[in-house]
């Protein structure tokens, strides 16, 4: 599991400042629908070559009407669960308050690494009269502006001394990484399970599995496999917010570990906001995904069953054409073996590479059928395709200036490299790039 540091504290000493500043624009989660806007509440931060999830809890709970010590005691016992390192953040102006005091008595507790962070300290000299903030007990305290942003990068170098060398297994480059995410109760344990059978060799013993990461490691038909999973985070929760938050931090943190995604949905249910967001999720990370419709010996069938349902699926998952679709029931294991095979195709498009040849001649004819555009009296020109990279296949266009590379154009060069090469289950990246 990936590294996690929660920012606790009581209301308005600045977490969603801090926050903002430390994530600035490296944000790794899909952009929320307008309407239903919340603030991100978590991001993968990298510092010096070091990978985090930051959580701001104070986004936990969005207008809730609880008493304000109720929700600061939520967040404080959601960081205490889930984080590998809690900031508490307090406020210089108010300075060391009871309610501070009762937070670190909990904290202190835990047993937790805790670095206590004091805000708002926009001028320097304001320091002097804050060592009763040394008091609490939790080390020595880190005197930060988020607003300014002064001292946050000596926050972050704290930040990841306590981030080990590698927190998290490490398989070999031919091991398949597979997480199985989707919103609570489509059915990802019994899928789990499901896959992993009893004829399947579990191989344990995964050198450097950590406390935090449970990856189920097997085979199948000579492939070596890796089912990613994410404790920790396990946490039952009777506050829909809760839950929500939950899957989509799992979600976010299993599928940056893997390879392929598997985006599980229930067939008994409409497909939901939340189904959209975790697929969202997947398709940002740029991961393979393959979509399984869970649950399927549950629904009456004709002969038009699939075929409904599949359209509805394109409709609703619009973002992810790409992927496959497959109708699968944990219960009766139906279709559950071709769900490994769709992954050793799937892997086989993420890892894809087209040659040079190839790629010229796709340019030649797809330039001759449809002609770069024309911008404002200019004319776009493209002198080459190449693949620069896999995982996902990763595509450069050289042309006479970006500006005049318009996302039609490059939508339908993409069209036409999945016409001509398949790349079924992988999202394509194409760039452009001037010559020089
Ligand atoms: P949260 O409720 O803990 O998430 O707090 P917010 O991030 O919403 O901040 C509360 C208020 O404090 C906002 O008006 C911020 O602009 C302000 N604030 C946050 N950090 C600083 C800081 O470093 N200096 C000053 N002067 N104000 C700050
Ligand atoms: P998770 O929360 O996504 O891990 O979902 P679970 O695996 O715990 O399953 C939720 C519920 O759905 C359980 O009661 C399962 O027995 C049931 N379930 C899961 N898969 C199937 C399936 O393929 N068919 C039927 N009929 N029930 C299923």
């Amino acid at each position: 599991m990936n590294f996690t540091v929660a920012i606790v504290g009581r209301p308005n000493v600045g977490k969603s400042t801090l926050f903002n500043r430390i994530v600035g624009k490296r944000i790794s989660i899909v952009d929320d629908k307008p309407g239903v806007t919340r603030d991100r509440i978590y991001a993968l931060v990298e510092w010096k070559g070091k990978k985090f999830t930051i959580v701001d809890t104070g986004g936990i709970e969005p207008g809730g009407t609880d008493l304000m010590t109720t929700q600061v005691r939520r967040q404080v016992e959601f960081a205490i669960e889930s984080a590998n390192l809690i900031i508490f953040l307090m406020d210089s102006r108010d300075g060391l308050l009871p309610a501070d005091e009762e937070v670190a008595n909990i904290l202190r507790k835990s047993r937790k690494p805790i670095i206590a962070v004091v805000n708002k300290v926009d001028d320097y000299s304001m320091k002097t009269g804050l060592y009763e903030f040394y008091r609490l007990g939790l080390g020595e305290p880190v005197f930060i502006s988020a607003l300014h942003g002064s001292n946050v990068g000596d926050l972050l170098d704290r930040i990841v001394e306590f981030i080990g060398e590698s927190e998290e297994p490490e398989y070999d480059e031919s091991v398949i990484k597979v997480a199985v995410i989707g919103r609570p109760n489509v059915g990802k344990s019994s899928l789990v399970n499901a896959l992993l059978g009893e004829e399947r060799v579990i191989v344990s013993d995964v050198p450097g599995t950590t406390r935090d990461a449970i990856d189920t490691p097997f085979e199948y038909e000579g492939q070596q496999m890796v089912l990613i999973d994410t404790a920790g985070l396990r946490r039952k929760s009777r506050i829909k917010e809760d839950i929500e938050f939950y899957s989509h931090l799992r979600a976010l943190q299993a599928v940056e570990r893997a390879d392929i995604a598997l985006v599980v949905l229930d067939a008994t249910e409409e497909i939901t906001e939340q189904d959209k967001k975790i697929a969202g999720i997947a398709h940002e990370s740029g991961r393979g995904i393959i979509i399984v419709v869970n649950k399927w010996d549950l629904v009456e069938k004709d002969d038009k069953t699939i075929y409904r349902y599949t359209e509805n699926i394109r409709d609703e998952l619009a973002f992810i054409q790409y992927a496959p679709v497959i109708f699968v029931s944990a219960k009766t294991k139906k279709r559950v073996n071709k769900i490994l095979e769709l992954i050793r195709f799937v892997m086989d498009q993420y890892t894809f590479r087209i040659d040079k040849a190839a790629l010229n001649e796709l340019l030649e004819d797809a330039t001759a059928l449809v002609a770069p555009p024309t911008i404002k009296g200019r004319k776009l020109k493209i002198y080459s395709l190449e693949q620069t990279g896999i995982k996902p296949p990763t595509f450069v266009l050289t042309v006479n200036d970006t500006e005049l590379l318009h996302f039609s154009y490059v939508r339908y060069i993409e069209n036409k490299l999945r016409e001509r090469f398949g790349l079924e289950g992988t999202p394509v990246v194409l760039k452009g790039r001037n010559r020089k």
